[in-house]
């Protein structure tokens, strides 16, 4: 197989701005930096790893917080490109909180 992976082809809609940037301010984006890590296997994705839309978008789906930046599409789970396995997308995101955060 190719190296993308295809993201959940359920049709969702189009994220809220002020929704994506709740998610955004959760994650530390913008203070520091993302902390996103696969949340089964702690894969890190970086800023050069891209996944791939139903519609054949190509991009980072961090970025977007999960949307789709060509059809608006909202992807509510994301591939994991190391493990392969699929995981809801606010889960990616390591909140300051989390007790296995790694403090
Ligand atoms: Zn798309
Ligand atoms: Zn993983």
């Amino acid at each position: 197989m190719d190296a993308f992976h295809l993201l959940d082809p359920k049709r969702g809609r189009p994220i809220d701005p002020g929704l994506l940037s709740d998610i955004l301010r959760g994650a530390g984006i913008g203070k520091g930096g993302p902390h996103i890590r696969c949340p089964l296997c702690r894969w890190r994705p970086g800023p050069g790893d891209r996944w791939v839309c139903g519609c054949g978008e190509i991009w980072n789906t961090f970025r977007t917080g999960g949307q789709c930046p060509a059809c608006f599409h909202r992807w509510t789970r994301t591939s994991c490109l190391a493990c392969h396995r699929w995981s809801p997308h606010q889960d990616w995101y390591e909140r300051a909180s989390d007790p296995d955060a790694g403090a």
